[in-house]
């Protein structure tokens, strides 16, 4: 390299570092101006199934909650939960990891006084030759009551952690705390207080099994990937199936996703307020009334606008399903994804909201 080349290589790059220095500041304000121009301009997402106005979501609002029991959920022990799952290592669907991952899960929701029932069937994913037997988990606790309620959460784990920047990292063992994992802690420390949580419903926990039994993600536009959501289909076609034959109804469900981390902003996602608009309005309201900050009244932005998740075959069933979701989490499908990136301060803020949501129903 010659002496000018080396010149001109300096000076582009002084120039793209004043550039940088010059652009930053106005890149970090100009988004916290965009999500809140989005929040006021766009609280209801576009989807011809919403039969809300802005106006009804902001008016939603009003009113009080009664406050109900405290319940003494333990952060701490839910997060060790949390890395005791991790410990196992992978869970993929049909894998050795899952079934270990069931076991201690069926005895732990026993153990604390639940019927455990196991939805077992047949998956065949589009880019696997064998079929796998996958497992629903159902932990229900007043199994008599007709009047139910859903709190659920996948528990199977990707086989490849795909959002890592270098491929040749993609197979190393991915443990995915948050996604997922987090929800199935947060059940087992929930297990602890359910006889003492004052509600007139029956709750089930269910755990989906192939939420993310994805090998090909294939090609956007061009080439149909893997299926997702293997679990919470079979569920959701099930109940639609035997509705009325059944002598139980779903009248509504939370879904708990990606929402453990420290500085978690939980906004509201768009397919739970265009299917579940009173719902949401229901739960975002008892966390303003508890002082539940994390909940954001707000429409999601960025990745968490509209989520595809569990939730949406749930309602399509006719149970109407919030996810309570931040899907603007960095170590979303990344090796990072592990257990102390969450925060028992965050899960037992949310307990918060779920356990006196629960009490309001009579
Ligand atoms: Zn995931």
């Amino acid at each position: 390299m010659g002496r000018t080349t080396r010149w001109i290589l300096v000076g582009i790059a002084v120039m793209a570092l004043v550039v940088g220095l010059v652009w930053q500041p106005w890149t970090a304000t100009a988004e916290p101006q965009q999500r809140d121009r989005f929040a006021d301009d766009r609280p209801v997402p576009s989807s011809e199934s919403s039969p809300m106005s802005r106006d009804q979501f902001g008016q939603d609002r009003a009113g009080t909650v009664a406050p109900g029991k405290a319940i003494p959920f333990d952060g701490k022990r839910s997060l060790q939960y949390l890395t005791e799952l991790c410990d196992i290592g992978p869970r993929v669907s049909g894998t050795a990891g899952m079934a270990k991952q069931q076991k201690r899960l069926v005895d732990h929701f026993e153990k604390h006084g639940a019927k455990v029932t196991r939805q077992e069937f047949p998956a065949r994913q589009r880019s696997q030759k064998d079929a796998v037997t996958m497992t629903n988990l159902i932990a229900s606790w007043h199994p008599d009551r007709k009047q139910r309620i859903i709190l659920c959460s996948h528990y199977d784990t990707r086989p490849a952690a795909d959002q890592e920047p270098n491929r040749r990292d993609w197979h190393k063992p991915f443990v995915s705390a948050n996604d997922g994992t987090s929800g199935v802690a947060f059940l087992m420390e929930l297990a602890h207080h359910m006889a003492d949580i004052p509600t007139g419903a029956g709750v089930d926990f269910v755990l989906f099994d192939g939420e993310e039994y994805i090998f090909d993600p294939g090609v956007p536009g061009i080439r149909e990937g893997d299926k997702y959501f293997f679990g919470s289909e079979h569920f959701a076609q099930d109940y639609a199936k035997q509705r009325g034959q059944l002598p139980y109804r779903y009248e509504a469900a939370v879904l708990l996703d990606l929402f453990a981390h420290a500085d978690a902003r939980l906004a509201v996602e768009g397919y739970s307020f265009a299917f579940a608009p009173g719902l949401v309005t229901q739960i975002w309201k008892i966390a303003e009334s508890v002082g539940a900050k994390s909940f954001r009244f707000e429409r999601g932005f960025g990745r968490s606008l509209d989520v595809l998740d569990d939730h949406v075959a749930l309602n399509r069933a006719g149970i109407p399903a919030v996810d309570i979701i931040d899907f603007d989490y960095e170590h979303w499908h990344r090796l990072s994804d592990t257990p102390e990136k969450c925060s028992p301060q965050q899960m037992a803020e949310v307990a918060k909201v779920i356990t006196t949501w629960l009490q309001g129903w009579k």
